[in-house]
């Protein structure tokens, strides 16, 4: 049968444009819709905006360190809406590139939504029906938001990134990544941020260090942590948001940011159409290939909740392109992944947490704790950690774990040795880079437990 298309891509983010592209530079004919914008989650509203802010917010420490280095810093004064105008700027100068190089590879691109219409078939909202011999899902995740009376009155991450002005008094409200990125980014930016979250510690699934050493340095920046606390009830009164919590008491805000999760974009898709399987969250099902239960529909990406991130999104892609497109079957490799959780203090990890490991087998931790010298001068309390998991048997290291200024950057190289199977000792024959604070990884003698 002749097809309209080789492949239909439904999704222009991070896995969906790069398997439109790679595709198409095979030489096979690729159609792609978006409903949005150009880029997906990641460059119009997550990774690359959320980092632009933290840039931004990490200034009054800048400053305020520089003092004890002999600089006498003048008035400072922070104005939102120049930051949001220039962040916008940005953004759409990304837009644009990621839309040129689609039409540059071949691709055809629709700004419409598209929904399935059955196992070769898309239906776009300008009424277009076509077939494709292959359809890729690449529909990404969406915020989710609990039912709590008045969370009608909250926002997400979805619309942080275009508030007209500067919250005054906000509540964050979750304990994961976009929560915790998100109370330093504000707090950072001079808003006075109160965070809960309903579990013991924040960041869930990190080594148990970590977690409460970046809650405690948090803290100590001024974020209001609360630990054990959740929303009952929001009520809006005037311009006030008044929040009742699990303990009963009040509080007031004038801006509440849910970051409680997000959930597969799978809303009125198609998939049942289709006879395409979901899992329990939704999520669409697929195997090891990224292939669905209809053999000619695919998946990428944070629909299938597989690890929700961008390089994770863009090498699932590369993957399937590969496995359809140059007759290779190819799994993309979810062992091992390095991420940075771009708090104040940054994260950096990569492998197993402390407890985790233990819970599989005989293991040593070698830490270090201490003031960089950066902050010496400069009279600032901040710690940085340093945590190596270390297999008893095969002295493999099993993670690799990092809190400070720079974590992200460093996880990045630390990530390549550990993926390798680097042992303790290769670590410790690696000679130092000083002065750097990194140095400490390679120079951890005693275990501590
Ligand atoms: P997306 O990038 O979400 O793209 C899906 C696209 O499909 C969207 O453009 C959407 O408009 C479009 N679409 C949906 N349905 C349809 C339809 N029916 N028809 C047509 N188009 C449709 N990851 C990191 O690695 N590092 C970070 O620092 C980081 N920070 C983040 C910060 C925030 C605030 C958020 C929300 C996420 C962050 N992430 C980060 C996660 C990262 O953004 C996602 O993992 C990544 O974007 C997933 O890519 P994707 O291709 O699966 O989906
Ligand atoms: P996460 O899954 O990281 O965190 C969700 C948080 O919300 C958890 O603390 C969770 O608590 C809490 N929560 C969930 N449901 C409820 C509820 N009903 N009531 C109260 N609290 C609730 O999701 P995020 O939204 O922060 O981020 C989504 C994903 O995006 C991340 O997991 C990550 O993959 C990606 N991302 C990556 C970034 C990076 O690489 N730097 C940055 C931002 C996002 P509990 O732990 O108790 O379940």
């Amino acid at each position: 049968m002749e097809y309209d298309y080789d492949l239909f891509v439904i999704g222009g983010g991070s896995g969906g444009v790069r398997s439109a592209r790679l595709a198409a530079n095979t030489g096979a004919k690729v159609g792609l819709a978006e409903e949005y914008r150009y880029g997906g989650t990641c460059v119009i509203r997550g990774c690359v905006p959320k980092k632009l802010m933290v840039y931004a917010s990490e200034f009054a420490k800048s400053f305020q360190n520089a003092k004890g280095f002999g600089w006498t810093i003048g008035e400072t004064r922070f104005d939102w809406s120049k930051l949001i105008a220039a962040k916008d700027d940005e953004i759409h100068r990304l837009e644009q590139i990621y839309a040129k190089n689609l039409k540059g590879a071949g691709v055809e691109l629709f700004d419409a939504r598209a929904t399935l219409s059955g196992p070769h078939a898309v239906t776009l909202s300008t009424g277009q029906v076509f077939t494709a011999k292959t359809i890729l899902v690449a529909t990404g995740g969406t915020p989710f938001v609990p039912p709590v009376p008045g969370s009608e009155h909250a926002i997400t991450s979805n619309e942080i990134f275009h508030l007209e002005s500067q919250p005054k008094r906000m509540l964050v409200v979750g304990g994961g990544y976009i929560a915790c990125e998100f109370a330093c980014i504000m707090n950072g930016l001079g808003t006075e941020t109160t965070q809960f979250y309903r579990g013991e510690q924040i960041l869930r699934g990190f080594d148990g260090e970590v977690r409460g050493f970046v809650a405690e340095e948090m803290r100590q920046k001024g974020v209001n942590l609360h630990v054990g606390t959740d929303v009952t009830k929001i009520e809006k009164i005037g311009d006030v948001l008044q929040v009742t919590c699990t303990n009963g008491q009040k509080h007031e805000f004038d801006t509440i940011l849910y970051a409680t999760g997000r959930v597969p974009n799978v809303r009125d898709l198609g998939l049942e159409l289709a006879g395409v399987e979901q899992g329990r969250k939704g999520q669409i099902a697929v195997n090891e290939y990224s292939q669905t239960s209809v053999p000619s529909i695919y998946a990428v990406g944070d629909v299938t909740d597989r690890v929700n991130l961008t390089p994770v999104a863009i090498r699932e892609g590369v993957a399937f392109v590969e496995t359809v497109f140059h007759d290779n079957p190819t799994s993309p490799d979810h062992d091992l992944i390095p991420t940075a959780v771009f708090t104040q203090p940054e994260i950096g990890t990569v492998g197993l947490g402390e407890e985790e490991a233990r819970d599989i087998e005989d293991i040593e931790v070698y830490e270090a704790t201490f003031r960089p010298m950066m902050h010496i001068l400069a009279g600032n309390s901040e710690r940085m950690l340093m945590k190596l998991i270390v297999s008893k048997a095969t002295r493999k290291v099993l993670g690799c774990h990092i809190v400070g200024h720079g974590a992200g950057e460093m996880i990045q190289l630390a990530g390549v040795a550990v993926k390798m199977g680097a042992t303790k000792e290769d670590f410790d024959a690696t000679v130092a880079v000083h002065p750097t604070a990194a140095e400490e990884l390679v120079t951890m003698k005693t275990p501590v437990r």
